[in-house]
């Protein structure tokens, strides 16, 4: 762990999904982690509405909803995680 990111929340979650050595800090990952999670969000808030008004959509409900979560983690560091964390989840999802 870096030794700047003691106080950063996110750092230690990532620990434990993100393996080997963080990739390279850049300035841009901050904005373009904010605007895909947030796209990702509005995507799953549509598709679970989709998901509602039919029988059967359980598995697609269900994928809707991770990947929601997996949206609003990403939107939540690129707020309040350090460059490092922005770094790092974003390197695992691209
Ligand atoms: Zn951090």
């Amino acid at each position: 762990m870096h030794s700047r990111c003691k106080n950063c929340l996110y750092c230690s979650v990532l620990q434990y999904v993100s393996l080997g050595d963080p990739p390279a800090v850049k300035g841009w990952k901050r904005p373009v982690l904010a605007v895909a999670g947030l796209a990702l969000t509005v995507c799953t808030v549509m598709a679970l509405r989709f998901a509602w008004e039919r029988t059967g959509a359980v598995f697609f409900a269900t994928v809707s909803v991770i990947l929601m979560m997996i949206a609003l983690l990403g939107v939540a560091i690129s707020v309040r995680g350090c460059d490092h964390c922005v770094a790092r989840y974003l390197g695992r999802t691209l």
